[in-house]
């Protein structure tokens, strides 16, 4: 029963380009076009994503400003935010389709993974969306992210996946559009680790996971929630990281 379940699954499922549509091989997350217009980071700050015209390494004057006071230890993303993989990304997000996560999964796991490995990560928590922007969304972009890529052994033998250990307990307004300041003054506060699920981050080296990183301010408070619980380190991934004018 379960094989011709399986074939008539087959039959029905056509794989699609997650930014365009159009119809592409088996296992392919975008097609060809799409998958040309990717831009890799290229050189950034370790600690926030920020894109530097200096070698690998080296810290924004930020990053080396706060010191201790900035609370990840590392941030990572992929790719620059924009063409065809701002498209996949807006689309699975306004268009409720959790299954481009999916789509996206084969491009992005090994990364989510590399850097999970690299991090020596025991739990990896998607950053949250507040009830009620849950509620209109119907799911978590972050969350669907990290079930697609890092099920079973994908992040490396140890680390699991844990969607219930970080809360977002203030609903703030979408920090698309906001200067830097505004943007951390916005989610300020926004997280919190719940008492019971204290011992789940305690001592761990945690990885938070969103979308789209932009100043870092969102992953900066979802860290300082779980350091606040007693987290040994806190690591950032995103799939993109945009520009401030994003
Ligand atoms: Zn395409
Ligand atoms: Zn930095």
């Amino acid at each position: 029963m379960a094989s011709l379940f399986r074939r008539v699954l087959e039959v029905v499922y056509v794989p699609h380009c997650a930014a365009c549509d159009v119809r592409v091989d088996g296992g392919q997350p975008l097609c060809v076009p799409c998958t040309g217009s990717l831009v890799e980071l290229g050189p950034a700050c370790p600690r926030c994503a920020e894109p530097l015209a200096a070698p690998p390494d080296v810290e924004c004057v930020r990053c080396r400003v706060l010191g201790e006071a900035w609370p990840l230890e590392a941030a990572a993303a992929p790719w620059r935010y924009g063409g065809a993989l701002g498209r996949a990304l807006r689309r699975m997000k306004f268009a409720r389709r959790p299954d481009l996560a999916r789509e996206l999964a084969p491009l992005v796991a090994p990364f989510l993974g590399a850097v999970a490995r690299a991090a020596d990560v025991d739990v990896i928590v998607p950053v949250p969306l507040h009830w009620r922007r849950l509620a209109l969304r119907g799911f978590n972009p972050a969350q669907a992210i990290v079930e697609a890529c890092a099920g079973g052994d994908g992040a490396g033998p140890g680390a699991t996946v844990d969607a219930r250990s970080l809360k977002r307990v203030r609903a703030t307004a979408a920090q698309t559009g906001l200067s830097g300041s505004d943007r951390v003054r916005n989610v300020k506060r926004a997280f919190e680790v719940p008492v019971r699920r204290v011992r789940n981050v305690a001592g761990k080296r945690v990885m938070i996971v969103d979308d789209v990183i932009t100043t870092g301010a969102t992953m900066a408070s979802a860290a300082r929630a779980l350091i606040g619980a007693g987290a040994a380190a806190v690591i950032a991934f995103a799939v993109a990281r945009a520009g401030d004018g994003d």
